[in-house]
């Protein structure tokens, strides 16, 4: 699974947090960040947090 946020439309809302705050965290600044290659255990978290974004800035591709 391979996970892009698109930035851009991202509005920093923390719903994707909430969901998978292992995958999905804000730094100091309060800019999202998150891992682009997470493990199989987060995957449905992962898949919960793209449904979960109000804005659908959260593109997952698996194979
Ligand atoms: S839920 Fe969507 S808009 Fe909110 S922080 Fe996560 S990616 Fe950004």
């Amino acid at each position: 699974m391979t996970v892009i946020v698109d930035l851009n439309l991202c509005q920093s809302h923390g719903q994707c947090v909430y969901a998978a705050p292992e995958v999905f965290a804000f730094d100091e600044e309060e800019n999202l960040t998150y891992q682009p290659e997470p493990p199989e255990s987060q995957h449905d978290r992962v898949r919960a947090a793209v449904a979960a974004c109000p804005v659908r800035a959260i593109l997952v591709s698996e194979p």
